[in-house]
């Protein structure tokens, strides 16, 4: 377990060459409108963040089909949900590493690219060493220092803000490992960033905030929450908290403090992001469709090879399914019609979420249908925060693929809403005109 001691070390604002491991200073953040200041704004030529940025006016068919050869297909099960991929797979690393937020697939995965020599350096985040949870971006030469990387931090920070230091340093084949905002921006400029290979290592991401506001919710889970090391939203419907300690604690999702938390909790981007299990990877790992262990998106040839550097390392097994999601599903979209309306969430009485909570796990769905059910129940806050808080954006931010999700439920795209012909698409210069 990286320890913020440990990674103190880690943070290296003078150069990787001794250290293996980097964090090079970065310029100021430009000012935006919806923004996860993924590092764009950052950088030489800010202007990009116009056609690199998921929340201006995205166009997934298009990078889909330039990363994967093609784009999602409504008839193949599961695409409209979680993009094009070539295999489903449940997984574990068979000797979890210590610190990773699951076994550590994603980390490891970016130390054999290292180990083997594929990449030069690889891009992720480090553990800030004031604060466990608040990501640094780092580029990383030394495999070894890796295992300082593992693990979930809260918060967003800019990581593409060093493909240039990246590419001053003559690193020409990097390896990325990001999450879905970060990681449609790279895509978008890929073309004109000239390296010679990159790897795209995604996993899922949802329910964000500032790294501030992460504090404000683990105080309200813990007397000493400056000891908490660990959370996860589980598959099974629990919370589950490690300690400095070494104790661990579960809270079933119905006795979160949920209610106790501010309308902006969550900022308008992660509650309106499109993009849930980062389609545009080469390979994502998740844990969502797991059942308890990781969950890989295979999505292309590169993703292929990804998987196949870990060799036996890895136990791979097919995804299961099971329960029904559309209850869940129907009844989170009532609630969240609530909030985003300023009203009330409607609770349950206390005395009854003991057993519902005992029973979600039992009879709720699970593996792939639990997926599915995040999936859909993500879509409809898009559509429902979007349209009462920032409607201008909604016909180039909401891509197709989100209505689909959504129209089982009901929810259908209002006049204005949904691009429509050809010349409303992004970049003719009918749109929104709500820019960064
Ligand atoms: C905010 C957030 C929300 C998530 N929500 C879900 C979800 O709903 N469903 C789901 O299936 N998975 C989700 N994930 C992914 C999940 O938590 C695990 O990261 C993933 O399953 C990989 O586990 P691992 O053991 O292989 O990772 P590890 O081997 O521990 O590696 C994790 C990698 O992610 C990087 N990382 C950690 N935090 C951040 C961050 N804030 N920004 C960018 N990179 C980061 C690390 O630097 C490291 O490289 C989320 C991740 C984040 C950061
Ligand atoms: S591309 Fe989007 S998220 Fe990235 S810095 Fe620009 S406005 Fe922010
Ligand atoms: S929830 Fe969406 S917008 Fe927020 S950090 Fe994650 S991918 Fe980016």
């Amino acid at each position: 377990m990286t320890t913020p001691e440990d990674a103190a070390s880690a943070i290296d604002p003078q150069g990787e060459a001794e250290t293996g491991l980097w964090a090079p200073p970065l310029a100021a953040a430009a000012p935006r409108g919806l923004c996860t200041d993924c590092g764009i704004s950052r950088t030489a030529d800010a202007k990009r963040c116009g056609a690199a940025c998921q929340f201006i006016a995205p166009d997934y068919p298009a990078l889909e089909a330039a990363v994967h050869g093609r784009a999602r297909d409504p008839d193949r099960p599961d695409e409209v949900h979680f993009g094009p991929f070539r295999r489903m797979l449940r997984a574990g690393l068979k000797t979890p590493r210590p610190g990773a937020q699951w076994t550590g697939i994603a980390s490891r995965l970016a130390e054999r690219l290292l180990e083997t020599g594929i990449v030069d350096a690889v891009l992720t985040m480090a553990p800030d060493p004031q604060d466990r949870w608040r990501p640094v971006p780092v580029i990383v030469t030394d495999p070894a220092r890796i295992a300082d990387c593992r693990g979930m931090k809260m918060g967003y920070a800019p990581l593409l803000a060093l493909l240039e230091p990246a590419r001053e340093r003559g690193y020409r084949r990097l390896a990325i490992v990001g999450i879905p905002c970060q990681v449609y921006a790279l895509r978008a400029l890929e073309a004109e960033l000239g390296f010679e290979r990159l790897y795209v290592i995604g996993t899922p991401c949802s329910d964000n905030t500032t790294t501030e506001r992460f504090h404000e919710f683990l105080a309200l889970l813990s007397e000493r929450p400056e000891t908490i090391t660990y959370l996860e939203f589980r598959a099974d419907y629990q919370v589950e908290l490690r300690f400095e300690d070494g104790s661990a604690r579960e809270i079933p999702f119905l006795q979160l403090p949920i209610s106790k938390l501010p309308g902006d909790f969550f900022p308008l981007t992660c509650r309106t992001c499109v993009d849930y299990t980062n389609v545009l990877a080469d390979v994502t790992v998740g844990y969502m469709g797991g059942e308890g262990r990781q969950w890989l998106l295979v999505r292309n040839e590169r993703g292929e090879e990804l998987v196949d550097l870990l060799g036996e390392e890895v136990a791979l097994e097919a995804p299961g399914t099971g329960g029904k999601r559309k209850g869940s599903v129907a009844g989170f979209i009532k609630n969240t019609e609530r909030a985003a309306g300023g009203l009330p969430l409607r609770s349950m009485p206390d005395w009854l979420r003991p057993l519902v909570g005992w029973l979600m796990p039992r009879i709720g769905p699970r593996g792939l249908e639990f997926a599915r059910a995040r999936l859909e129940m993500k879509a409809s806050e898009t559509v429902l925060h979007l349209r009462r808080q920032a409607p201008a954006r909604m016909k180039n931010m909401v891509p197709d693929h989100v209505w689909r999700l959504v129209a089982p439920y009901g929810l259908e795209p209002e006049p204005g809403e949904r691009r429509g012909t050809e010349d409303e698409r992004p970049g003719s210069g009918s749109g929104s005109g709500s820019g960064p």
